[in-house]
């Protein structure tokens, strides 16, 4: 009970973001929760279960090679059906690991989670933020916004632009409608479900038109959401838009997530 009632008051206090109380409440880890030395961070054994997407992956779908390709760094996947978007950056396979610290950060309202995650997209992404002119997180739509308080995508994308002194410019992509949840449907269905759900806003089409943009989510699934997304900023006459997430479903077939 004791136990309990100290982890209540550290996730109040967490939350109203009183860290100078650090020394009172050891930081935890935030997958396993066993204390560490320091706050926004994971313990060593929670560390090495990450797994990163390294070099080679293809240039389109940050999908990793199981071996150096040399020259072709476009996989067949990305030929046969190429995205809308030109570039893709991740910075984790979704795995057990990746799940707990999106679901810290989307669910438990756990802002460290972000900061992690964050840092670990500026490093994946390094090379298509260079290149930036602006970043977008993906819209939620307005009721979805206010059940849930905040947006995740929009909170990463703003911690992003902070870390590498790029522009923050949510206004640019407007979500039209609420969709359902994608949960449970195939790539198929997902792409139905969010067809025209996003459009530049016309007193935003200047800021876009010749620009190059990346677009930031916490997990790319099939990524019909990114897909729908990409193609509303290159109708606007983007140059270029790459898409950046913390995480990445290498064979989305469990769509239960
Ligand atoms: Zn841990």
């Amino acid at each position: 009970m004791a136990a309990l009632t100290l982890m209540h008051i550290s996730q109040g206090l967490r939350r109203a973001g009183k860290w100078s109380l650090d020394w009172l409440i050891p930081p935890q880890c935030l997958v396993c929760r066993g204390d560490i030395a320091e706050a926004s961070g994971l313990c060593v054994t929670c560390w090495s279960k990450l797994s990163f997407i390294e070099a080679p992956f293809c240039e389109k779908l940050a999908t990793p090679f199981p071996y150096d390709q040399g020259e072709e760094m476009v996989s067949a996947a990305a030929l046969a059906d190429p995205p809308p978007w030109d570039r893709a950056r991740s910075a984790l396979l979704f795995d057990d690991t990746a799940r707990i610290l999106v679901h810290a950060l989307k669910y438990h309202d756990r802002h460290e989670a972000g900061l992690l995650m964050a840092r670990l997209m500026v490093r994946a992404g390094a090379d298509i933020l260079k290149s930036a002119d602006a970043i977008i997180p993906v819209p939620l739509y307005r009721w979805r916004l206010w059940r849930r308080r905040y947006n995740q995508s929009a909170l990463l994308a703003r911690k992003i632009c902070r870390d590498t002194d790029k522009t923050f410019r949510p206004e640019l992509l407007r979500r039209l409608r609420s969709t359902r949840s994608q949960t449970g449907l195939d790539h198929e269905e997902r792409r139905r479900n969010v067809r025209n759900a996003f459009i530049v806003p016309k007193q935003s089409r200047a800021s876009v038109a010749g620009k190059s943009l990346v677009l930031i989510d916490d997990v790319r699934t099939t990524g019909a959401t990114l897909e729908a997304c990409a193609r509303a900023l290159k109708a606007a006459g983007a140059a270029h838009v790459d898409v950046l997430t913390f995480a990445l479903v290498p064979k989305p077939k469990q769509l239960h997530i």
